[in-house]
């Protein structure tokens, strides 16, 4: 006797094992779907590895899937002459090693998922257990013996040896359904089910089915009949068979295969004659999505290369987008008909990863190899084609605004990453961009709608990076540009400070950032004029301003985008934005070389107009020492940090001086207080405890 050896489930399997058991989803029949979908993965896997050395098959040179029903038994029993697997594998893959979507998929079902989205997760044979009290798994694969998986969840499950009837190569499901799921016996729902869920499934699916025929015969050839077709008459019992023989009529009961889905592949078809319906069908097949795709292209290059291929943009995106532990899985590949692989890494750029679809190729050796495809001079024409295509497709959706806003809030930083990382084709991304802005109300608006609404002698397309909509729409940087009608971008996404970085300009039209310096505001000759006079009146209080702050600012000067605060902090127009610094700041694993010579040089900005620079100026003219005034110009480079998307290092010394300011707003006597023994000087030890009271403020 082979020895049988028992399995702790992982924690997490074990829980959603639970999860699929104790609650009630309505939506069982997708388990079919799933067994039927790995049995597939299974035989593409053999068939793939067969093309390079065809003795893989020898074990069982067909590739098929069978499905039997057994009523005696209430066993549904899926067989596949897949690649099989091996102890190790059935050990790992079915129970002890957790998918990364374990755990996501049960936060979805308890957020109110439907259990049909258990295939995007990599959980689905697990849904085996929607209709299953217990699952066997019998195994072969070439590799190793035959071993059977057995377990009726319960935290456990067993692994044996087999020594029973030999599947050659491949994987039998055996499913003892529970008693309310028997439904699944019937032939009519098992046919209905497969047309449904598994029609684009490449390998031919038979079904086991029982036929009943009624012959009419005479006493002398029953006898002969019986004797011929032993085997195929079963359960007649000697009443009926009596009863029969005096009406001279048998009922036969045979049993035969018979094939459920569709073999033309839908890409081999013509589109016109195509609907939606089997696109998106197909689309489910492909993907295991339990929503329709948004849309679809289908086109097929001729002449020096040739080709088939359909695309889909699927209305969301899935949960682990940019995850890069994940195997991407977006575009099949077959050459004529034959599957090669899932995940052609070298056939879609990292960016276009959420584009589903296959590519059937007419060039492509049939026994390519993944070492090989780096360097196939096809597939490189074949990904450019398919990357046009692709963008082809985004446009079309952006016909329809209800389908794009859905389409820019699932994949528009997968556009970003395009503006980013394929420059040949930055601009036509860039025109799939679409932004709010100072005038865009509740919509967005694209860069040429922008470009269109440009006013007379505006040069520059202007935009402002920044943590929200929120954050940037009443940030002072805006005063100036709004205050003269130009319309300024909201760029709130982090990765628009990357992809605006390669950007630059959009039809001849120069980005600039309205955070930076290099700011030029076209100013009329007597807007010059004043801006020069206040420029010299306030250059005094520059030079102090920068004295009191020393490092903390790269130099001091005079605004000409602030309308309303008294000042303001731009960086350098190359480098970090004060979002850019933020957004580094928060990358755990960032490369700190970066920071020193990219991190904000800040150019304090003031406002010549405004009051409290005007009262500034006026003491610092009068005495160049006067301690509030290095007092006001900290509060001031403190709040400025804040408005103009900086982060504060030390809040604490900022509180405490809105403190003071309150007390002194309240007329609080400071010396009173007892909170007093906790305040610091305001700046450093340089200043002494007379000259830092705020009382001299006014
Ligand atoms: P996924 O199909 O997304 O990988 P599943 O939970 O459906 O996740 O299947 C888990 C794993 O079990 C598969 O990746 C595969 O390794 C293995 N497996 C399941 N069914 C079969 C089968 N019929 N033949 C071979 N391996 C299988
Ligand atoms: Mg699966």
């Amino acid at each position: 006797m082979a020895e049988t050896e028992t399995f702790a489930f992982q924690a997490e399997i074990n829980q959603l094992l639970s999860l699929i058991i104790n609650t009630f989803y309505s939506n069982k029949e997708i388990f079919l779907r799933e067994i039927i979908s790995n049995a597939s993965d299974a035989l593409d896997k053999i068939r793939f590895e067969s093309l390079t050395d065809k003795s893989k098959l020898d074990g069982q040179p067909e590739l098929f899937i069978h499905i039997i029903p057994d009523k005696a038994n209430n066993t549904l029993t899926i067989v596949d002459s897949g690649i099989g697997m091996t102890k190790a594998d059935l050990v790992n893959n079915l129970g002890t090693i957790a998918r990364s979507g374990t755990k996501e998929f049960m936060e979805a079902l308890v957020a109110g998922a439907d259990v049909s989205m258990i295939g995007q997760f990599g959980v689905g044979f697990y849904s085996a257990y929607l209709v299953a009290e217990k699952v066997i798994v019998t195994t072969k694969h070439n590799d190793d013996e035959q071993y059977i998986w057995e377990s009726q969840a319960g935290g456990s499950f067993t692994v044996t040896r087999d020594s029973g009837e030999n599947l050659g190569r491949g994987t039998k499901i055996t499913l003892l359904l529970k008693e309310d799921q028997l439904e699944y016996l019937e032939e009519r729902r098992l046919k209905d089910l497969i047309k449904k869920h598994s029609e684009f499934i490449s390998y031919p699916i038979s079904l086991w089915t029982e036929k009943t025929t009624e012959k009419e015969i005479s006493d002398d050839e029953d006898e002969e009949d019986k004797k011929d077709e032993e085997g195929k008459v079963e359960d007649v019992d000697e009443e009926k068979e009596k009863e029969e023989k005096k009406k001279k009529k048998i009922k036969e009961v045979s049993h035969e295969w018979s094939l459920v889905n569709k073999q033309k592949p839908i890409w081999m078809r013509k589109p016109e004659e195509i609907t939606k319906e089997e696109y998106a069908a197909f689309y489910k097949s492909l993907t295991n999505d339990w929503e329709e795709h948004l849309a679809v292209k289908h086109f097929s290059v001729e002449g020096q290369l040739e080709f088939k291929a359909i695309l889909y943009a699927p209305k969301r995106a899935p949960f682990d987008l940019f995850d890069t532990r994940k195997k991407p899985n977006n575009i099949k590949l077959y050459v004529r008909r034959v599957f090669i692989m899932d995940n052609c890494e070298e056939l879609m750029p990292e960016y276009l990863g959420f584009v589903k679809g296959i590519v059937d190729s007419e060039d492509l050796p049939l026994n390519i190899s993944r070492e090989t495809l780096q360097q196939n001079k096809i597939l490189k024409v074949i990904r450019k084609n398919l990357v046009k295509k692709c963008i082809e497709l985004f446009f079309e959706i952006a016909e329809n605004k209800e389908d794009y806003n859905k389409f820019y809030e699932a994949f528009s930083k997968n556009l970003k990453l395009g503006i980013h990382e394929d420059s040949q084709n930055k601009t036509k991304l860039a025109e799939l961009l679409r932004y709010h802005s100072t005038k865009s109300g509740d919509e967005m608006t694209s860069l040429k709608d922008y470009v269109t609404r440009m006013k007379e002698g505006q040069s520059d397309i202007y935009y402002i990076t920044g943590e929200s909509k929120k954050a940037v729409e009443n940030s002072p940087f805006l005063e100036k540009l709004k205050k003269k009608g130009y319309e300024v971008l909201y760029m709130v996404d982090a990765i628009d400070e990357y992809a605006v970085g390669q950007l630059k300009e959009y039809e001849g039209k120069k980005l600039v950032s309205a955070t930076k310096e290099g700011l030029k505001l076209d100013e009329s000759e007597d807007e010059k004029k004043k801006s020069e006079e206040l420029k010299a009146k306030f250059e005094g209080l520059c030079k102090v301003i920068k004295d009191v702050l020393g490092d903390k600012v790269e130099k001091v000067m005079v605004s000409d985008r602030v309308v309303d605060s008294p000042c303001c902090l731009v960086t350098g127009e190359y480098g970090w934005t004060a979002n850019m610094e933020r957004i580094m700041k928060a990358q755990a694993l960032r490369d700190n070389s970066m920071a020193g010579y990219m991190s904000s040089k800040k150019t304090m900005e003031i406002n010549p107009e405004n009051p409290i620079m005007d009262e500034l100026r006026k003491r610092a003219d009068a005495d160049k020492n006067d301690k509030s005034v290095k007092d006001l110009v900290l509060l001031l480079f403190e709040t400025a940090l804040l408005t103009s998307g900086f982060s504060l290092d030390d809040p604490n010394t900022f509180g405490n001086r809105i403190h003071r300011m309150l007390k002194l707003g309240l007329s609080i006597d400071e010396d009173a207080g007892e909170a007093d023994a906790d305040m610091p000087p305001l700046e450093d030890a340089e200043v002494d405890a007379e000259g830092s009271k705020m009382e001299e403020v006014d």
